[in-house]
């Protein structure tokens, strides 16, 4: 009989590893454009797992021709077969991806976590069936377009230019492709030079549902890849830019637009606020917090890094929340057990560690687990500031990484204060027993998504998006539709 665990004592777990082989990697992959996969024209990098360093696959990046070749097949596409495609037609197309997705869930599930480094669990409950969902979602609505509330035959702008980063490489790709496909729109996308294969392999089930080429064009590579689309878009060759990624590249992509007739929207970073009142479920809370800012190691734009919890129950909840991160199992991104994964890359890494010790010479308090971090890899233990200020660069900037910044508050308005208190505005999140009171702070949050009583929760039907210099535009739900078409 197994020995019952002291009390206190964590639960030895064998280990649990899903199997690469689901993933079927190919030595080499290539972009997809006008319907065919052929080399770039740029480089040949590899891509490489960040759980342990080691190469996976090599991507051959796209260049300049091929970006014209892709915007060109795309315009052919938006001028002809695709642009006179009935919605219903349209529609089908869409079911057929989302099927297949949900189909390659696995496979897709295992290469995202060996490109990206997030655990297992999270990209095949999370990433992988929200990727399908949206495809499904938007699929229903390709019929529609004169019920959505944009005029009774709303048309589509033509060809969309889509940059995503590495964060949720499959979920931002379908993000961006299922509602500009279902309003008529044709697709050049860019995924991240960290993480290509996922929207590759999207470009393999693409081909295979028989989309007409040059419908969906994808282009892997590097920031130049990202500049020459919005280039073209400045001259007038694409018509809509949809940028997810840092703020100081959308800045900059919105100075490169100025001007010129492309429509924009902007996805960027965040600094949320998860705001807990005394009256809360403390155990829920905790939950909650946890899932707000390990979730994805805090690589996620709307992730709850600052906590704000009222003086009242600071002591209580900092410590629940202490042995409640003890408990959190951090390593091998393919161990189904695995809550805290991988940093996507070293630089990322450097970029988290240098605001951590920011922290610390600022004067807060740091703390983490005792956890042992593999040798190989880029890891971060799950860490938390307590006695931070409002001027520490931890309460300030945004450092995507699993690190929360707790601060503390006294009255509603203090926290509505504190947490308004910043460039952002893409998410929040209020814990409290009292309904009233989280209709009061959600219409007063500068915050493009309030949670209440939970946190970090998607669906294709609710629109996302920024205030401020979160960005603009509105992903997801009817809402999203209106990035698509022309009025
Ligand atoms: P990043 O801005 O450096 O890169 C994002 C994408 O833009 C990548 O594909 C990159 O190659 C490309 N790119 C880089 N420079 C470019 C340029 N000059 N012109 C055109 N494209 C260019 O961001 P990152 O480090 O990859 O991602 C992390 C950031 O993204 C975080 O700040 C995060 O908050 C933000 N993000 C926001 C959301 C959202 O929905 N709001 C979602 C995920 C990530």
């Amino acid at each position: 009989m197994a020995k019952k665990p002291a009390k206190g004592a964590k639960f030895e777990y064998a280990p649990a590893p899903e199997s690469r082989d689901i993933a079927r990697l190919k030595p080499s992959y290539q972009p997809y454009i006008n319907g065919q996969f052929r080399d770039g024209t740029g480089e040949a990098v590899k891509t490489i797992n960040p759980a342990d360093e080691t190469p996976l696959a090599e991507v051959g990046e796209a260049g300049e021709k091929d970006v014209d070749d892709a915007v060109a097949a795309a315009r052919e596409a938006a001028d002809g077969v695709w642009g006179r495609m009935s919605g219903a037609e349209r529609g089908k197309y869409l079911f057929r991806i989302a099927r297949a997705i949900a189909e390659r869930g696995r496979e897709l599930a295992v290469i995202e976590t060996l490109d990206n480094g997030k655990p297992i669990k999270e990209s095949r409950d999370v990433d992988v069936p929200l990727a399908s969902a949206h495809f499904f979602y938007y699929a229903g609505w390709a019929d529609k377009l004169g019920y959505a509330g944009f005029g009774p035959n709303p048309q589509p702008l033509g060809v969309a230019g889509q940059v995503i980063p590495w964060n949720f490489p499959l979920l931002m790709a379908a993000w961006k492709i299922a509602p500009a496909l279902a309003t008529g729109n044709t697709v050049v996308l860019k995924p991240a030079e960290t993480t290509p294969l996922s929207a590759l392999v999207l470009a393999e089930i693409i081909a295979e549902a028989d989309l007409p080429p040059g419908v969906v064009n994808i282009l892997p590579g590097g920031p130049s890849v990202g500049q020459a689309i919005v280039d073209r878009a400045a001259s007038g060759a694409i018509d809509k830019i949809a940028f997810t990624g840092s703020t100081d590249v959308g800045k900059l992509i919105q100075r490169t637009l100025a001007g010129s007739s492309a429509r924009l929207s902007l996805e960027l970073g965040g600094k949320a606020a998860n705001i807990v009142f005394d009256d809360a479920p403390l155990d829920q809370a905790v939950e909650g917090i946890v899932n707000g800012i390990y979730f994805n190691q805090g690589q996620v734009c709307c992730a709850g890094s600052r906590l704000l919890v009222q003086e009242s129950i600071q002591d209580e909840l900092i410590q629940k929340l202490k042995r409640r991160l003890g408990t959190l199992r951090v390593g091998d991104p393919m161990d189904k057990n695995t809550d805290v994964g991988a940093i996507n890359s070293a630089g990322q890494l450097a970029k988290i560690r240098e605001l951590a010790e920011s922290g610390e010479a600022e004067g807060a308090t740091r703390w983490a687990p005792e956890c042992a971090l593999p040798t190989k890899g880029f890891f971060f233990a799950p860490t938390l500031f307590t006695g931070v200020s409002q001027a520490h660069r931890i309460a300030r900037e945004e450092i995507f990484g699993p690190v929360l910044s707790v601060l503390s508050f006294r009255t509603p308005g203090e926290a509505i204060e504190k947490a308004n208190n910043t460039p952002y505005g893409l998410s929040a999140g209020v814990w409290t027993e009292k309904g009233s009171r989280i209709l009061s702070m959600a219409n007063q949050l500068r915050a493009g998504v309030v949670w209440a009583n939970t946190f970090n929760r998607f669906d294709p039907t609710s629109p996302f998006g920024g205030y401020k210099e979160s960005g603009f535009g509105r992903e997801g739900g009817r809402h999203g539709l209106e990035a698509y078409l022309a009025h």
